[in-house]
């Protein structure tokens, strides 16, 4: 193949729900809900389906799409974005794609935090930037000014971050996120924040915005996925937010990747973001309900589990639950004899680093969890 994409191989996540198809295991690895999703955004998407029109939309958005981010926004997480400040994306990963192709340059380096996105650093190198990688540790994962520090430098033009975090479950702290702020005005640095799980978060934390703090609204891009809050992966509808001179930048980049997202979709999404606060309390309540029972049920088998303080993940400790296995060789083994598929936390370390962490998606039935559990139980 092409030298340019020697680096790049078949995404963990793609190769898991591969081995679980071909072994017909129970699918814990790639973040995804096996139910069919709200009834009222399905019913609202096949409705724009066949009365609206399906030829392209505007190249931003859907002007009530973009309305109703900004209106979302503005309810949940107090921030004062308008419409214009809005582009809607094909997923968060188109956005991720065209923020990066948009702002990094040749050379530029990119701090982001690993355990990280595996799309984040094939990303920044492909539109020309290099990735500094800060490396976090478990259990609590916090950021530090003395970490943030040491990989910057002058080059340094952007700091990607993922907040609620995919795989580690944690929420950032408001200290940790003043933290970033202050760094990024200190450095004039542009940060991507990628809230795709914004929604997704337990007992009682809330979410808050790295755009909402002192000196941010003008240099953040922050990224959303409709995926994630409606339970609909496939859709594929994101969008990113952003002051209008960056926003202007991000469009240009947009206009050539995807140009324009099924309008049909869009239409849906702007209705389920008008849902009361009720709707999405529930939503998390019930996937909250579905992590205690996946956590107990593992408890339960002698597994030591990490806290998950929001995403649809958890992961198990391996060295804490008395395994004596890398976290690869754990997946493969319990993918093949156990008949459940799972992520090692391993995938989301560009840099080969090896972990004892086993990521597990509980965003399932009841019934998928439970029979999971019993598997996992009987393999020990
Ligand atoms: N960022 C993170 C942190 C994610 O976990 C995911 C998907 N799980 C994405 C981006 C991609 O989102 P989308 O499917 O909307 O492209
Ligand atoms: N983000 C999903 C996860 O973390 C996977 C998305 C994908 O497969 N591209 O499991």
């Amino acid at each position: 193949g092409h030298p340019l994409f020697r680096d790049m191989t078949t995404t963990i996540f793609e190769k898991m729900s591969m081995r679980a198809r071909e072994l017909g295991a129970i699918n814990l690895g790639q973040g995804f809900p096996d139910g069919p999703g709200p009834h009222e955004v399905l019913e609202a998407a096949a409705d724009a389906l066949l009365t609206k029109s399906n030829q392209y939309p505007p190249m931003a958005g859907l002007p009530e799409l973009r309305s109703a981010i900004a209106a979302h926004y503005a309810r949940h997480q107090g921030l004062d974005l308008i419409p214009e400040e809005v582009i809607v994306t094909s997923g968060a990963t188109e956005a991720l794609a065209a923020s990066l192709m948009a702002l990094v340059g040749p050379g530029d380096e990119v701090l982001v935090l690993a355990p990280l996105y595996d799309a984040y650093v094939p990303l920044i190198e492909r539109a020309g930037g290099v990735a500094k990688v800060i490396t976090l540790t478990p259990p609590e994962w916090r950021i530090t000014e003395d970490a943030l520090k040491a990989a910057a430098s002058e080059r340094t033009r952007l700091i990607l971050l993922n907040n609620p975090t995919n795989p580690t479950a944690v929420v950032m702290r408001d200290g940790e996120l003043a933290l970033l702020a202050r760094f990024c005005a200190a450095r004039d640095l542009i940060a991507i924040c990628d809230e795709v799980w914004e929604h997704v978060t337990f007992d009682g934390i809330g979410h808050r915005p790295l755009m909402a703090f002192p000196g941010m609204r003008e240099r953040t891009v922050k990224i959303g996925s409709a995926g994630k809050i409606f339970s609909v992966t496939g859709w594929k509808v994101g969008w990113m937010c952003a002051a209008p001179a960056l926003a202007a930048l991000l469009g240009r980049a947009h206009q050539f990747l995807t140009f324009t997202t099924a309008p049909n979709l869009q239409w849906a999404v702007a209705e389920g973001l008008g849902k009361p606060a009720e709707w999405f309390a529930q939503m998390r309540a019930d996937y909250q309900e579905s992590r205690d029972r996946l956590a107990e049920g593992l408890e339960a088998a002698g597994y030591v589990v990490q806290p998950s303080a929001a995403t649809w993940f958890l992961s198990i400790d391996l060295p804490a639950s008395g395994i004596d296995m890398d976290d690869v060789t754990f997946c493969e083994r319990i993918v093949e004899e156990a008949g459940v598929a799972a992520i090692p936390v391993s995938a989301f370390y560009p840099d080969g680093t090896v972990t004892s962490l086993v990521r597990l998606c509980f965003s399932k039935a009841d019934g998928v969890i439970d029979a999971a559990v019993d598997r996992l139980a009987r393999f020990r």
